[in-house]
């Protein structure tokens, strides 16, 4: 009978791999492989784990072994290259490879019982043929900077890192398909299988990409993979992934970990988008695993942006990364959108909306043109408060206000998501007139339907949304033209390519300015191109001056980022900040690592964040002070951190793991968890 040791990694926070014996269940029956998966017995439950070795012999008492319950042989093993891929993301995050490698499998694959594995497998069969890669749709001819993008991507062998520096509305998206069309002909031509993987930052922002990717590859197989597709849809699309049929596999960050066999080729949308960070469990770079995982399967990767992370700007100005440029907007007539400060010491708004804005607005209603309003804050009002005695919404579990949501008629804290019911009069003084203070997105609704009654003003936020496919919809309304004022938070500000707008005027951007995080200048500014980049894009029309502007309130008007959003200066800007970040000694000229705990008593986390600085010697590394999180207190929960520097890499990466290791033998019973690279500190 054969006999085989498997060892497997599991989802478990253990750091290491599992033994079990294999035998043949019959005579003949096919030996199990690395990669494939495993039902296996583990404490009480039964789980699925992933293959990494298997072993002949062992010195292992094998009556002491379990048993595999079963191997998944319907799927096809996952490549080495994939492993690797985990291993690295493991070793790199100072995760065990089962706690990486497993969650990026389907729930389905990963169950006890395989009745929807073997209907999705059936399904996939009956859709087996691989139409030609012929593409019909015509297609723009592509400026010679476009042109450029193209052959240096699709002509170079290998690893590069190509950084497409395109500004709002120059057409990468365009750069991106041409690629990804003459990439999949190369390789076809050749007789090759091929894949290209397309990551973009938005879950909102799939639809408008899988459309152009269908118009231009009609009957192309094509995957989506994003958080909120079902879990016998995300089984399908990972298998055709995984199965190599999908020849373009769409999705956002969790993407990045997908099983694609032939992967040629892997383009990050709106690359310094923060969702790129995963922000919890694994807290993982997509970019950065993309750009690994180039490198390993010596491919090209390209990460398009405006406004390209201050990181990747400075790979490109090393060399590391190479720069191509689109330096102006592709459709015709389109010009980059005129840009415009208003003074709020000047311009009084009792309501947020300046005269100078309103009149921007009336001008775009009467012209039958859409606008858009940015405002970063959701819910009616930031707070609610009482005049009599000084009484403010604080939320009890945090150290947050609780937000007015007037329509709902709820006061919410978005941090714990404890609601309550708005108080009719102040819990301490029974002032009955409590006032709100501030303004977010539907407060802002309200004024513009009060002032312009017969105007069609739609609010995208995260409120207005809830519900599956809604935020779809109103997006798809927009386009339509159903929709003159569109408002909303920065779920309106990426990538949509919106055809009729024409004004972009941006409510209150100035509380970024002063944050203590110093990667927010860096955000507000890409935001703002961002958002100002939805204007102006169809060009105006013939015989028509252009006329798309941007509307900014402000009380700073002369604050550097403002001078330089008003240039459509992204390169000063980058430049600016990347040499005020190697005079303060901060990230990308130091590295950096998070450690975080979590306790009833704020006092114990901080504690055990200074004992954890005094484990091991420190050479090359600077362990700060331990510090309560800027929000210190989330549904009771009180939190600190340890910020963990060292100007090498490779040195604070073999700082980490010995000093992960011995934490994890602290046996503390507080929460604790490291991010390696963290961006919001
Ligand atoms: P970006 O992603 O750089 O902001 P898009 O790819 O969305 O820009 O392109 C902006 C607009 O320009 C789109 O409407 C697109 O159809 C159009 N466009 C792109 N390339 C060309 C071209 N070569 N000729 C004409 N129009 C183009
Ligand atoms: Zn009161
Ligand atoms: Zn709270």
């Amino acid at each position: 009978m054969t006999r085989r040791i498997l060892t497997l990694a599991l989802d478990t926070p253990l750091d290491t791999f599992f033994d079990y014996s294999w035998s043949a269940p019959e005579t003949g029956s096919a030996d199990p492989q690395v990669g494939q998966f495993a039902l296996v017995p583990f404490g009480r439950r039964e789980v699925v784990g992933l293959i990494t070795d298997i072993k002949q012999e062992t010195d292992i008492d094998l009556a002491r072994l379990r048993e595999v319950i079963a191997i998944r042989s319907q799927l096809e093993p996952v490549s080495p290259d994939w492993i690797a891929l985990c291993q690295f993301a493991a070793d790199y995050y100072q995760r065990p490879l089962g706690e990486v490698a497993l969650p990026c499998v389907p729930k389905h694959l990963r169950a006890a019982k395989t009745v929807a594995l073997e209907r999705a497998l059936k399904k996939l069969a009956a859709t087996n043929t691989r139409p030609s890669d012929q593409p019909v749709y015509a297609r723009p001819t592509l400026n010679p900077e476009q042109q450029a993008a193209v052959d240096a991507i699709v002509t170079t062998k290998g690893f590069h890192a190509h950084l497409l520096f395109g500004v709002t509305g120059s057409g990468k998206t365009e750069v991106y398909l041409h690629a990804a069309e003459r990439l999949l002909q190369q390789e076809s031509a050749q007789g090759r299988a091929a894949q290209v993987l397309i990551l973009v930052p938005e879950i909102n922002l799939t639809p408008q990409l899988e459309a152009s990717v269908h118009a231009r590859f009609p009957g192309l197989p094509m995957a989506t993979l994003h958080s909120q597709l079902a879990e016998g849809e995300r089984l399908r699309h990972w298998i055709a992934a995984h199965q190599g049929k999908a020849a373009i596999v769409l999705g956002t960050r969790l993407a990045v970990l997908a099983s694609m066999p032939h992967l040629r080729l892997i383009i990050v949308d709106e690359e310094h988008d923060p969702s790129y960070k995963q922000q919890e469990g694994l807290r993982y770079s997509a970019r950065d695993l993309a750009v690994w995982r180039a490198s390993r399967q010596q491919i090209p990767v390209v990460l398009g942006s405006a406004t390209p992370s201050i990181e990747s700007w400075q790979h490109a100005q090393t060399g590391r990364y190479r720069q191509l440029s689109l330096t102006h907007r592709a459709a015709a007539q389109a010009r980059l959108p005129r840009v415009g400060l208003i003074d709020m010491e000047i311009h009084k708004a009792p309501d947020g909306l300046s005269q100078p804005l309103l009149a921007a607005l009336r001008a775009r209603l009467e012209r039958k043109e859409q606008s858009l309003l940015f405002l970063n804050r959701r819910g009616y009002a930031p707070v609610m408060h009482c005049d009599a005695c000084g009484w403010i919404s604080n939320c009890r579990r945090c150290t947050a206000f609780m937000v007015l949501h007037k329509p709902e008629r709820r006061l919410r804290c978005h941090h714990c998501s404890l609601e309550l019911r708005i108080p009719t009069a102040c819990p301490t003084c029974g002032n009955v007139d409590l006032q709100p203070l501030g303004r977010g997105t539907q407060r802002v609704e309200e004024h513009l339907q009060s002032i312009f009654p017969d105007a069609r003003v739609l609010r995208i936020d995260a409120d207005s949304t809830r519900r599956k496919g809604s935020a779809q919809a109103a997006f798809e309304s927009v386009h339509r033209g159903e929709v003159d004022i569109l408002l909303g938070t920065q779920m309106v500000a990426k990538g949509h390519d919106f055809q009729r707008l024409t004004l972009v005027g941006v409510i209150n951007p100035d509380t970024a300015l002063f944050s203590q995080d110093y990667r927010a200048g860096e955000r507000l500014f890409a935001q703002l191109m961002q958002v100002a980049g939805r204007a102006g894009r169809a060009g105006a029309k013939e015989g028509e001056l252009q006329t798309s502007e941007v509307l900014l309130q402000t009380r700073y008007p002369q604050h550097p980022l403002y001078q330089a959003l008003l240039r459509h200066d992204y390169v000063g800007f980058a430049d600016s900040t990347l040499a005020e970040r190697r005079a303060a000694g901060l990230p990308p000229f130091v590295y950096q690592a998070l450690l975080r705990a979590e306790a009833r008593n704020l006092q114990d986390a901080l504690d055990f964040l200074q004992q954890a600085r005094g484990l091991l010697p420190t050479e090359g590394i600077v362990l700060n002070d331990p510090v309560p999180m800027t929000i210190t207190r989330v549904a009771g929960v009180e939190r600190a951190q340890l910020l963990v520097e060292s100007a090498s890499r490779p040195q604070l990466q073999a700082f980490l793991k010995p000093w992960m290791q011995a934490l994890r033998q602290q046996k503390s019973r507080l929460r604790w968890s490291l991010e390696v690279d963290p961006i919001d500190i």
